[in-house]
């Protein structure tokens, strides 16, 4: 079988990694010519919406998939007209618009920060009262590691938060009081069938990802599966999908989801006795679904705009790195290490260990 990524990056380098043992093939499109998955499958080298490479595409894959959210509408359609696609384009729409998206999570009973849609400067005046300060502006489209986002303190800050949104459609979202952030992954194939991972406990900075740690019998593990069951049971989901949420006083509200395989869940790939790329492969392919039962204690540390020296990163115990081939540049997710280890005290001297050589290269 062959399976279509659309784009090329790590992720769709680490589904094809997870594939290999199964006897997958793969074809991506992505207009790098350095892509991170190049190496790994046949390379379609040119842009998303080439409908000549479009139609090769879907012409040679088995099942199309995507590594990213953006994939625009007509895109997504072309594909569909041609082949499988998963996950489905309504997935697609509803969490490329953060909009939409809050929206569906209300109607799913799922509850969220209060928001308001701002389409002007007079909007985001006429909201604030009710949204309360401080407030976060976030443009509907485009967005991921907290671009185009704008923190409004204060009254004062509305001119400029809406200037830096360039004229484009917005949601201001009121800002959430959490004491963590978790995620949860799951996947769920044509049949219905559903496995979820345990909840990761995310740790941000400056609105990236840096450290994500498995959680194992987390109390909130129930809401979270329950949040998530709902999403995939409304839109008919195949694939893995993660969902991102805040935890404020033991209750979830949910942030965004992502309809792929997911940063906050990489430590799968050692920690969990399937790892979320195999499952969104045998997810899409409509076959069993494997265990996400966690293997000890695990956790990932993104490396970001920089690298430590892989000798120095490879004598550190329990640790696994994954590399992305990406050339460091500032604000780069270039690679990412898992801890894995059944010993506690181990797991924890290493994941620091390696949270300090991280934090050494960042410059993001
Ligand atoms: P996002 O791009 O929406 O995932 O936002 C990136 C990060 O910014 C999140 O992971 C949070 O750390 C932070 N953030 C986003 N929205 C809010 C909010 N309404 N309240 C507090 N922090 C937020």
């Amino acid at each position: 079988m062959k399976i279509g990524i659309l784009g090329g990056g790590q992720l769709a380098r680490m589904i094809a990694l997870a594939g290999y043992p199964l006897g997958l093939s793969f074809i991506v499109l992505d207009p790098d010519n350095h892509a991170g998955a190049a190496g790994l499958s046949h390379h379609l080298l040119g842009a998303y919406n080439n409908p000549e490479l479009l139609a090769k595409l879907a012409d040679e894959a088995d099942v199309v998939t995507y590594e990213f959210e953006n994939v625009p509408a007509d895109v997504a359609q072309f594909l569909a007209s041609r082949t499988t696609v998963y996950p489905p384009a309504n997935a697609l729409a509803v969490a490329q618009d953060r909009l939409l998206e809050k929206n569906f999570f209300n109607q799913l009973k799922i509850g969220t920060a209060p928001y308001a849609a701002i389409d002007s400067l007079q909007d985001l005046q006429q909201a604030m009262p009710e949204i309360g300060y401080p407030a976060i502006l976030k443009s509907r489209r485009m967005g991921y590691d907290g671009k185009g986002q704008f923190v409004v303190q204060s009254a004062n800050d509305l001119d400029a938060a809406w200037e830096s949104m360039n004229g484009a459609a917005a949601i201001v979202e009121g800002f959430v009081n959490f004491q963590r952030e978790v995620s949860i992954i799951a996947a769920r194939r044509p049949s219905g069938d559903i496995v979820f991972y345990p909840l990761s406990e995310n740790r941000h900075r400056g609105g990236i990802l840096r450290v994500a740690e498995c959680r194992d019998n987390d109390p909130a593990q129930q809401q979270a599966e329950s949040h998530v069951r709902l999403l995939l049971e409304a839109l008919d989901y195949v694939g893995v999908i993660a969902l991102e949420l805040f935890d404020v006083n033991g209750s979830l509200l949910a942030n965004e989801f992502a309809p792929r395989v997911h940063n906050s869940g990489h430590w799968t790939i050692e920690g969990a006795e399937t790892s979320q790329f195999e499952n969104h492969l045998r997810a899409i392919l409509d076959l069993p679904l494997g265990s996400t039962q966690p293997r000890g204690h695990a956790a990932m540390v993104n490396f970001i705009g920089g690298l430590a020296s892989d000798a120095e990163l490879l004598s550190l115990n329990h640790v696994h790195l994954h590399l992305y081939d990406k050339a460091p540049r500032k604000g780069r997710k270039v690679a990412h290490a898992t801890v894995r280890s059944d010993n506690r005290a181990e797991f924890q001297h290493s994941l620091n260990a390696l949270e300090q050589l991280a934090e050494q290269v960042d410059n993001s």
